[in-house]
């Protein structure tokens, strides 16, 4: 068995036999010509053929996937058309008197080059469209065709696939798609994820050295793993994976639409947490209310500098646009602890999680919370977005924060830049301190949220990251349900909602326990919405 790693695109597990993608190699020679315009005659012909088998893609892709796919083809037509192209490669016929293949390539090699030298990743992508439409040229020039045909269910491995070769293949038989390169924001991926189909792209240059036709393959779309020849103990493990997964989708079909309500009607907002934008199509394939907690913190992980207030509020933004009005609760910045990050230069500390963290690093150097805050309300103009703080213990924290948005705020009318000027704010319960204190704290916010991973921690004083001391962390302690109880009480009474985001709010066995404390909101991995949905429904 080998195991291969690359990017997932989206999510399942498929197993199956694999089918090579070969396409034709066009070699294509220069070749001297005396009669230019017969070359020049020759490329236009073979531009309408192209034209004319775009055209039968639109036509497919608005009938097998959607519009939005189906404007990859316009684009496509698009730049066929366009004029810039099609004077290069008649000039290059012309002056150097060559044949209309050579200049065909040329120019999908220098247009494909300018692209993908540009700034903008959109732009680059669209190095794989210029190869694309002048390879269907080139097709109707040489009289070849790149045509594979699936005859079984099949994983199809490639080199990369363009969104034509993609969408040419019968989606009937596709299991999965592998690809050696490849970028997750490309229009093949977006296909790919839209058609429902798990991929994984960017699997490295030798995948196709390692696999030969109707080969075993297993495609692991969660873990971005390709196992070729998969051994017995994987083969097991991965269909009960795969079962699972199986069930969780007709679990989902089942689920979807329906209320978040008990047998009696007490209705409940489940809500999804997410780190990314990447976790947006998580999000919506399980029917999420809203987003209750954005880990923000996840945009600074992993990297050498500070995100840009720009890359900030664009990653708001998507967010807040695809949820379309829907409330996006996001956290600022809880960076400490197990979130190391090299360029925040924090000290080593005896007790990291007791230490310098999250609302302590944000209010002792504003100059990183206000780009925060600058990005979350300006994006906050494209939704419905409520800011968090975390690791609250005093007042005093909590007045010093909304101090600093207002300063924001401010600033932002100063440049009339518009942004949400209601914007709710909240805090996380996630101490024992906050807890205690929820009814001072209730008057200054208008929701709280409860981190029951923090609060177990902090309550039960056991190091949530120490895995020996798992047996003893118990979220379930009557310490733990004792402040959950009293801090929705305290939320109630000062009129404001209160919901839990920590792995807690998952527990279906706590879900009538939480419904009876009055908890208005449960925040849960994607994945746990429709199985907390189920219980809910369940319970009178
Ligand atoms: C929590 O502490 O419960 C929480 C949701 O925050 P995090 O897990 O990110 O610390
Ligand atoms: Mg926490």
């Amino acid at each position: 068995m080998l195991t291969l790693e690359g990017k997932s695109v989206f999510n399942g597990i498929t197993i199956g036999p694999v089918v090579l993608y070969k396409r034709t190699i066009h070699k294509v020679a220069d070749q001297l010509v005396d009669d230019t315009e017969t070359e020049v005659a020759r490329f236009h012909t073979a531009r309408l053929a192209a034209q004319n088998e775009i055209k039968s893609l639109y036509e497919k892709a608005l009938t097998e996937v959607d519009e939005k796919t189906a404007e990859i083809f316009d684009v496509h037509q698009m730049m066929l058309d366009d004029p810039d192209y099609i004077e290069t490669v008649e000039n290059t016929i012309r002056t150097q008197k060559i044949n209309a293949e050579y200049a065909v390539n040329a120019a999908a090699d220098s247009f494909a080059e300018m692209f993908a030298a540009m700034e903008d990743t959109y732009m680059q992508e669209r190095a794989a469209d210029i190869r694309d439409i002048s390879g269907k040229v080139l097709n109707a020039l040489t009289g070849s065709n790149n045509m594979v045909t699936l005859t079984a269910p099949s994983i199809v491995a490639a080199d990369d696939l363009a969104p034509s070769e993609t969408l040419s293949l019968d989606k009937n038989n596709i299991l999965a798609f592998i690809t050696e390169s490849g970028s997750t924001n490309s229009h093949t991926a977006i296909l790919a994820r839209t058609m429902g189909i798990p991929a994984i792209v960017g699997a490295g240059d030798t995948l196709l050295a390692h696999l030969h036709e109707k080969q075993t393959v297993i495609v692991d779309g969660f873990d971005g793993k390709i196992y070729i020849d998969p051994d017995v103990a994987t083969l097991e493990a991965m269909t009960a994976k795969m079962n699972q997964d199986q069930k969780q989708k007709s679990l989902l079909a089942k689920l979807k639409g329906k209320p978040n309500a008990t047998k009696s009607g007490r209705k409940i907002k489940l809500y999804a947490n997410i780190g990314q934008p990447a976790d947006l199509s998580a999000v919506l394939d399980n029917d999420a209310g809203g987003i209750g907690l954005f880990r923000s913190e996840f945009l600074y992980l992993g990297r050498d500098t500070f995100p840009s207030e720009e890359e900030q509020f664009t990653a708001y933004k998507t967010v807040l646009e695809n949820m379309g009005g829907k409330e996006v609760v996001i956290r600022t910045l809880d960076i400490g602890a197990d979130k190391k990050v090299g360029y925040f230069n924090l000290p080593a500390e005896e007790n990291p999680a007791l230490g310098y963290r999250a609302i302590r690093i944000c209010l002792t150097r504003p100059e990183i919370f206000k780009t925060q805050l600058r990005a979350i309300l300006r994006a906050s103009a494209f939704g419905t977005a409520l800011v968090m703080f975390p690791m609250i213990t005093s007042v005093q924290e909590v007045r010093d924060a909304k101090m600093i948005v207002e300063e924001v705020k401010a600033e932002l009318t100063t440049q009339k830049i518009d942004f949400d000027k209601n914007i709710k704010i909240g805090i996380m319960i996630e101490t024992p301190a906050a807890a205690i204190i929820s009814d001072d704290l209730a008057k200054f916010v208008d929701f709280f949220s409860i981190g029951s991973n923090d609060l177990t921690q902090y309550t039960l004083a056991i190091d949530r990251q120490n895995t020996s001391l798992d047996h003893f962390f118990d979220a379930h302690h009557p310490a733990i349900l004792k402040l959950i109880a009293y801090t929705a009480e305290n939320a109630h009474n000062n009129g404001i909602w209160c919901g839990i985001c920590g792995e807690l709010g998952a527990d279906k066995t706590l879900a009538e326990e939480f419904i009876n404390m009055g908890i208005d909101e449960l925040s849960v991995s994607p994945a746990s919405i429709l199985p907390l949905r189920e219980k809910i429904l369940s319970i009178d």
